[in-house]
């Protein structure tokens, strides 16, 4: 299973974020602590996606290759800084391709997205789902795989204007219904808020609060450092997050598909 990560607070380097704390993406991307559902490594590419200043739409760099084996990620890394960031390392499901564009954050306009999980019976089980797409979305998926449906599902409420949470939870409660026993871990962000659902597979949260540098959020599927204040997001559950804060609602009573 992939592992991803969403942060907003005071600018902050990349790879403070993602390459240098002790358990930081780099590392989980060859040891990760909680590979739920098999996989070893996150070694099938990784992406980054950032926000370069405060209203302007986020930049992105992805990749096929291990995060490890990119020095031009970690040079790029060390000299960029953002107030918010959503990152991944992906290990592909079983027969899904290895590609770039297979790997998140996945984007449109000011959002950035990524899946940590497997849709169980991909495609068929959310044929019908899907079938409530636009063609051309279908036509024009990011990659053959779970994770890219579930963006276009979630992009299509966006754009239609739902409250992100509420179109997260609609996502998952719907997929879980029609493919059961599939991990449904859902990261949003616009560059200010972080939306997030736990459902089968790990999340957990940090908060800073406004010491005078600014008030701070993290969101991330493993804790990346031993520091205090970490806390685990129950199972199916929605998170909304916001520098300094968060709200947890049980996804049972945020979201059912209505389609
Ligand atoms: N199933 C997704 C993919 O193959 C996500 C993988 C994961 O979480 N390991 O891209």
């Amino acid at each position: 299973m992939c592992r991803h990560l969403a942060h907003l607070g005071p600018p902050t380097t990349l790879s403070a974020l993602l390459t240098e704390p002790s358990h930081a993406l780099l590392r989980q991307s060859w040891a990760p602590a909680d590979m739920r559902g098999g996989g070893t490594v996150n070694a099938d590419g990784f992406g980054a996606g950032w926000y370069p200043a405060a209203g302007a739409d986020p930049v992105r760099y992805r990749s096929d290759r291990p995060m490890w084996s990119d020095a031009s990620f970690a040079s790029l890394a060390a000299a960029t800084s953002s107030g918010a960031v959503l990152a991944a390392v992906r290990s592909a499901t079983v027969g899904m391709p290895v590609v770039t564009t297979a790997a998140a954050p996945f984007a449109e306009g000011r959002w950035l997205f990524s899946h940590n999980g497997v849709v169980r019976g991909w495609p068929g089980s959310v044929t019908a789902l899907a079938g409530r797409l636009p063609v051309a979305d279908l036509l024009t998926l990011d990659a053959p795989t779970d994770s890219a449906t579930l963006w276009a599902l979630v992009r299509h409420r966006l754009r239609a204007g739902e409250e992100p949470g509420a179109a997260l939870a609609a996502v998952v409660t719907g997929v879980a219904a029609a493919a059961p026993g599939s991990r449904l871990n859902l990261l949003l962000t616009d560059g200010t808020a972080i939306w997030a659902t736990a459902w089968d597979h790990a999340l957990s949260v940090r908060t800073h609060p406004d010491r005078g540098a600014g008030a701070a959020v993290t969101v991330v599927s493993e804790p990346f450092d031993d520091r205090p204040g970490w806390e685990p997001v129950p199972d199916r559950h929605l998170l909304r997050a916001t520098p300094g804060r968060y709200q947890l609602d049980a996804l049972t009573t945020v979201g059912r598909d209505n389609g």
